[in-house]
């Protein structure tokens, strides 16, 4: 089963979203999403430049010496671009090799470990009332575990806080009435944003105190403090936060410097979630042997798809460690599919993050996986269930658009 063809395809169904299609010579397709958010088109010409010339004539069989042949051969390995590039090679062949199968994909995967994938949505709001509104409304939704967001007190804009409700000029996802937070903006350039550590610290204690309060002790909370901490405020923070037991708090430190988490981890025993930014297994390799975190955060589409991050998962559960896969509106729903399909299949599932895409992204890929009960169930048609339409792609076309940059109130540069 050699591959006759390869295409890059890019659209902007309110956002922008870097799709590969691989054509076998029998014409099966197979879909894989690399998209990076605020860098799509250096995955796009890294594939149509680098990649597609090499795939032609493969064998579409041979998914694991194709992943190989990609990594190994690019001699410069690992990087968002490259494994973002590998991740969609390997998942459109899984696409393929289900589909010439006639099985979901999860069942090539070792079949299903679970009834469905505990999802948790985004909540969040500028002041605890509107906070209140947004998770009650995700309850509503039928979310069963919920990400906890909010203004900081001085600061006129925050990560994680949706501006407000319909807000839809200047966010990437169009009008919907929905709380959901897209921090990728169509501009020139990146917009700035100012951040106060102190601040920050003093006031985030407070909101789960309230939010215990409020919603009672049962419902799983998260909270993502996005790289932002030195490895003591870390630790402040997951020690203030014990009291509200918080299924985990996420990306506390700068992930460069693994070594940072053995901090973190000497003075709190709030479960920790990290690695939405890395792309290897190498990238874990500390984290996990010194049992440093609890849940592992990589995205299929940016850890060298499925291939890469089931080899990553596998590790993990060495150490006890679980999922937490990436799962917001910068990856696609092809990247979604393929997390929902290996995490049916995996004994260490922990959670699956889901922000759910906009009606003109699902118009665009019409998704076969089903959300009920505060849980994604995968496709049952072969292969990953997605599909692409191109006729719904021609009337969206690229548009630049950037991750905000985020400097401390003095004007230094911080981490965003
Ligand atoms: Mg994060």
């Amino acid at each position: 089963m050699r591959i006759a063809s390869a295409e890059v395809l890019v659209a902007s169904p309110g956002r922008n979203f870097v799709t590969l299609r691989i054509t076998t010579e029998d014409g099966v397709t197979g879909l894989g999403d690399a998209t990076l958010n605020g860098r799509e088109l250096a995955v796009a010409a890294y594939l149509a430049e680098h990649l597609v010339p090499l795939l032609i004539g493969r064998d579409a069989h041979a998914i694991e010496d194709t992943w190989q042949y990609l990594y190994r051969g690019a001699y410069w390995r690992r990087g968002p671009v490259t494994m973002a590039s590998i991740a969609a090679v390997d998942t459109a062949l899984w696409d393929i090799k289900a589909k010439v199968a006639g099985l979901p994909l999860y069942q090539l995967l070792g079949g299903r470990s679970r009834d469905g994938l505990l999802v948790y949505g985004h909540a969040s709001g500028a002041e605890l009332p509107e906070l209140y509104d947004s998770i009650r409304e995700h309850l509503e939704e039928g979310y069963r575990a919920i990400r906890v967001q909010t203004g900081i007190p001085g600061l006129p804009s925050v990560y994680g806080v949706a501006s407000s409700r319909n807000a839809s000029a200047g966010t990437a996802e169009g009008t919907d009435a929905r709380y959901d937070y897209e921090p990728a903006r169509r501009s020139a350039v990146p917009v700035e944003e100012r951040w106060d550590t102190r601040a920050y610290l003093r006031h985030a204690p407070g909101v789960f105190e309230a939010v215990r309060n409020e919603f009672g002790p049962e419902l799983p909370l998260l909270h993502d403090a996005h790289h932002r901490l030195t490895p003591i405020q870390a630790a402040k923070l997951g020690k203030s936060l014990e009291p509200y037991d918080l299924f985990w708090l996420e990306d506390v430190t700068p992930a460069e410097n693994q070594a940072a988490l053995r901090r973190v981890r000497e003075h709190t025993t709030t479960p920790l979630a990290i690695g939405e930014v890395f792309n290897t297994i190498w990238d874990y390799r500390e984290l996990f042997e010194e049992q440093l975190i609890d849940y592992v955060r990589s995205p299929v589409t940016h850890a060298g798809g499925i291939t890469g991050l089931r080899r990553i998962f596998d590790y993990a559960a060495v150490y006890q460690i679980k999922s937490g896969v990436h799962g917001p509106t910068d990856v696609s729903p092809v990247g979604l599919a393929a997390a929902v399909h290996l995490g049916i299949a995996i004994p260490n599932f922990g959670i699956q993050e889901y922000m759910q895409h906009s009606p003109a992204t699902n118009e665009l890929f019409r998704p076969g996986y089903a959300f009920a009960e505060g849980k994604l169930m995968p496709s049952e048609t072969p292969g990953l269930g997605v599909s692409y339409d191109d006729v719904v792609a021609a009337a969206h076309p690229y548009e630049a658009a950037y991750l905000p940059v985020n400097r401390l109130l003095d004007g230094s540069m911080h981490d965003w």
